[in-house]
Order: C-alpha cells, then sequence, then structure tokens
C-alpha cells in the first residue's frame, strides 16, 4: 500500500469526490456527496459489495429518533453521548462523540424518509452501556439487507460504483494532497483515476495478521470474524501522509460465536436472564459488562469455549436475528428439559452446572449483585426448556484508525488537517478508545452510517469551496 507521485504523463480520468470502499461508510458518504450536488465514483475490490457491513446484525444506534417516540422511549443525543464515553472511559474524541449522538437520529430518519429503510427500534431487550432502547434495524435485523439496500439506493441514483477496483496506491507530493488513486484490476491491469477529495471507506485491519499482532497482541491468533478484505490499507496509507492514527489497539470483539459452526449468537440470549458457563460448568465473569470485552474472557477459558444457556423465553426473543435462525437450522442450540438432560448433552459436569444455575436463580430472586457484579433486576427465572450454544470469542472489528475531526476530516500527526483526506466506519478512529472494553454496542455502524454521511457532505463542501 503505497503513496506516490501521480506519475508524469498519466492519463487521469476522475471525479471530484473518490471513496475507496463500497460498506455502510462508502455508501452513505457517496448519497451524502451526491445530494451536495458533487460527482463521486466509489472503488470496492470485491465483484459484490459486502464487506463487514453485510456481516453484521445491521443495528444501528440513534437518540431521539420518531421510531423511539412512537413507541414511547424517551432518549437524546446528550444521554447517549454519556454512554459512549461511560463506556470509552473517557478515551473517545469529545467533539466527534457529540457529532456522531447528535446526527444519528437524522441519519436513520434520512434513510427512512429518503430512501424508504424500513427500520424499526429494537425494543424487547437491552444492550450493555445503552441507557435507551435505541438500536435501529430492518426487518430481518441483518446487515445483508442494510449493504444491499444501500447499494441498491445508490444505483437509483446513478452513483458510478466501479467493482473489482483494489485501490492500491495514492497519489500525493511531499505536500500531502492527494491527487488521485491507482486502482489494480483482478487481471493485474492498473488503471489512474484522480480526485480533488478522497474518502477512505475501506475499513479497518482486522484482516490482517500483522497489524492485529502488532496492534492488538490479546487477539493475535483468535479468529477473525470480519470482513477478510479489510486489510488495513487506510492505516497503511495513514502512516506515510504523516496521519495521526489513534486507539489501535481498539476493537471490538465477541465473546458469543457459535463454535464450530462460527455463527454470531445474540447477547440477548445473556442480557435477558442466560448466563456463561465454562466446560466445568462454573461461571467466570460479569456476562453483562458488554460482548465486546468477553471476547478475551472467553477465549482465557479452558480450551477458549464457553457455553451460552438460556431458555426457550429467550430463545423466542433472540429468532427475530437471522444469525440465531441460522444457529438453530445448524444445529449449534441444544435444547432440554432438565438441567440434568442440558448437563449431559453439553458434556458438562451435572453438579457444577446446577450449582451455577441456582447461583444465577438465587441472584434473581434476592436482586443483589453476584459475586462477579453483575445484577439480574428485572430478569425473570430460566423455565424448562433450556438452551445452550457452545461459543467462543472472537476479534469482529478494529476500532483504532486515523484520527479524524467531527467532519471526518483526517487530521495530521504534527498538528492540523491533511489537506483533502477524509475518513469514516473503520478506516477511522472510532468512539471506543482504547480498550475492547470501550466499544458500546453498534459503535461500529455508527460511525460507518453517520460519520460516513458526514464525510461525504463534508468532501462535497470542501469540493465546492475549492472551485
Ligand atoms: C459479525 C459482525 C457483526 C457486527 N454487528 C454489528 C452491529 O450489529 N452493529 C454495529 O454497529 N456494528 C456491527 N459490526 C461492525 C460493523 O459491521 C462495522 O463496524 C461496519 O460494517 C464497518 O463499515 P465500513 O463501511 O467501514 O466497512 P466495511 O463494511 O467492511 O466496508 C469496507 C469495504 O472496503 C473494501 N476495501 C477494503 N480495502 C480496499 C481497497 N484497497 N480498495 C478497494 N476496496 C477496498 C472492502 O472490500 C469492503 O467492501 C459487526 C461486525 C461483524 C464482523
Amino acid at each position: 500500500m503505497t503513496v506516490k507521485p501521480m506519475p508524469p504523463g498519466v492519463l487521469a480520468t476522475g471525479a471530484p469526490i473518490v471513496i475507496v470502499g463500497a460498506g455502510a461508510a462508502g455508501f452513505c458518504a457517496a448519497l451524502s456527496a451526491y445530494e451536495a450536488g458533487v460527482d463521486v465514483v466509489v472503488l470496492e475490490r470485491d465483484s459484490v459489495p459486502r464487506g463487514s457491513t453485510a456481516l453484521s446484525a445491521g443495528l444501528i444506534p440513534a437518540a431521539g429518533t420518531r421510531f423511539q417516540k412512537a413507541i414511547g422511549i424517551t432518549d437524546s443525543p446528550a444521554l447517549f453521548a454519556a454512554d459512549i464515553q461511560r463506556k470509552a472511559h473517557g478515551e473517545a474524541d469529545t467533539a466527534v462523540v457529540k457529532s456522531v449522538a447528535q446526527e444519528a437520529g437524522p441519519t436513520i430518519e434520512w434513510l427512512a424518509d429518503c430512501y424508504g429503510f424500513p427500520f424499526s427500534v429494537v425494543h424487547d431487550f437491552d444492550y450493555p452501556g445503552h441507557s435507551a432502547r435505541r438500536m435501529h434495524g430492518l426487518p430481518t435485523r441483518s446487515g445483508f439487507e442494510l449493504i444491499d439496500r444501500l447499494r441498491q439506493t445508490a444505483d437509483e441514483a446513478e452513483i458510478p460504483l466501479i467493482l473489482n477496483a483494489t485501490v492500491g496506491a495514492l497519489y500525493a507530493g511531499a505536500d500531502h494532497v492527494i491527487r488521485g488513486v491507482e486502482i489494480t484490476r483482478p487481471d493485474g491491469t492498473r488503471d489512474a483515476l484522480a480526485c480533488q477529495a478522497l474518502i477512505l471507506a475501506c475499513s479497518g485491519y482486522g484482516g490482517a495478521t500483522d497489524l492485529v499482532a502488532r496492534y492488538i497482541p490479546e487477539m493475535r491468533g483468535a479468529s477473525y470474524f470480519g470482513h477478510s478484505g479489510n486489510r488495513g490499507d487506510a492505516v497503511l496509507w495513514g502512516e506515510s501522509l504523516g496521519a495521526e492514527l489513534v486507539h489501535m489497539s481498539g476493537y471490538q470483539g465477541h465473546g458469543s460465536v457459535a463454535h464450530p459452526h462460527g455463527v454470531l449468537i445474540t447477547w440477548a440470549v445473556i442480557m435477558e436472564g442466560g448466563f456463561q458457563v465454562n466446560s466445568k460448568g462454573v461461571r467466570f465473569s460479569n456476562e453483562s459488562a458488554g460482548y465486546s470485552e468477553q471476547a478475551a474472557v472467553v477465549l482465557a477459558q479452558p480450551g477458549g469455549i464457553a457455553f451460552d444457556i438460556f431458555d426457550e423465553r429467550i430463545a423466542a426473543i433472540a429468532r427475530q436475528f437471522a444469525d440465531f435462525r441460522e444457529a438453530e437450522a445448524c444445529g449449534a442450540v441444544i435444547g432440554a428439559s432438565t438441567v440434568a438432560l442440558l448437563a449431559g448433552r453439553l458434556n458438562l459436569p451435572q453438579a457444577a452446572l446446577a450449582q451455577s444455575f441456582a447461583e444465577v436463580e438465587e441472584t434473581k430472586r434476592t436482586d443483589k449483585e453476584d459475586r462477579f457484579g453483575r445484577s439480574f433486576a428485572g430478569a425473570a427465572p430460566l423455565s424448562p426448556p433450556f438452551k445452550a450454544v457452545r461459543v467462543t470469542g472472537a476479534l469482529f472489528h478494529t476500532q483504532g484508525g486515523l484520527a479524524v475531526d467531527e467532519e471526518a476530516r483526517t487530521l495530521s500527526a504534527q498538528g492540523g488537517r491533511l489537506p483533502n483526506l477524509f475518513a469514516a466506519g473503520g478506516a477511522a478512529a472510532g468512539v471506543s478508545g482504547s480498550l475492547a472494553s470501550g466499544y458500546l454496542s453498534g459503535n461500529g455502524l455508527l460511525t460507518a452510517t453517520v460519520l460516513g454521511r458526514i464525510a461525504g457532505r463534508s468532501a462535497a463542501n470542501f469540493v465546492k469551496r475549492s472551485r
């Protein structure tokens, strides 16, 4: 991934704004630049736009939306911003947090009202760290639906999307002004494309094992569950351009991936009153702290394995997610009418599992925190038929990246901004700080959709001012 001067004599066609990456960030940036009246081209490595966006549950947090109001949920951007910073241990950039918290509601309503995205709020369970129910999702609760709708919307707007186009190099001189990009096609041929402003929407470095080992040693060797084409290109270009990189050790993990099936099991199974035991049948943590930090906690258990324990009532809630339905279809969800039978089916010590059940149910009855500091306040007792899934921990996506300001403009390590480079989504530093525990549910698509939309508008304004 190089940065080099544009070679003399290169006949570069181009567009005022070029966007690298056709995930949620790239498409939201493209739509907002298009609405601002500036032409844009989106470049995507794959033959079909998917990215980590397709692998996600497609849930975007937003506060104060009409969807929340319609079902009686009171919320505000200020409350949302406070939740983000509390989870991020105060490490996230205050101006960026304020900007994305304020713009999230309008972004959801923009996609709904201008483009017909049929959002609804996940209203039947709490996500860790959110003080209001504010996750907005599409009917299937899957990222495939989100990315397909975004692509269709961009197609209808006739926004040029060039597929099978890997951006391998940026053209910039010593002044760090980006003049264009070099595209490599699958057959090895190369094209040049000029631009006045560049938006990096090519996500993070989860797919680059060397970068993961360098920046996130605790996830070295963990399964990576995100898009394999996210190889840290934004970070490598940023390094060459003297961009400020921040929170490079930050990431979203997940402590509940069905193993060996490799299917995400929604954390609703835990938050609704379920719990995790290890292969000895013993609980080991406060599971409700968050699923991101739970990845490393689960991987530290014998064999890197744990078991989600819940019941049929909770499974019924989890079935709104396509992933959970897939997990049931492929046999990852085990059921049993008694704890003893469940222990037998999971090959867990029966007495230890019964003891773990008894501990959890006693905590629910007394309404006090348990020995790990978890409160089960308001959770119903588990009742037969019981359910369980054998899970492991995985790396979902990285949260470090190019430092940006509240207008998605990239910052230089020397101070000030890079002249015409913008970043959003996984390419930009997120709002989770430097630790896995700093990730508040939905931070990924929050900075993809909301910061993406801001980046498109911001780049369009830059181009207009330069005319
Ligand atoms: C299993 C899973 C579940 C998740 N669930 C949620 C959730 O419910 N809510 C949430 O907020 N977040 C969730 N996330 C995180 C979320 O998916 C990401 O934060 C978000 O999709 C990032 O969007 P993006 O547009 O930045 O990147 P992506 O969607 O990954 O898109 C980046 C695109 O850039 C392309 N690209 C990369 N390099 C180049 C290059 N050099 N040239 C051309 N193209 C390139 C890639 O091929 C890719 O298509 C989840 C992640 C995973 C893995």
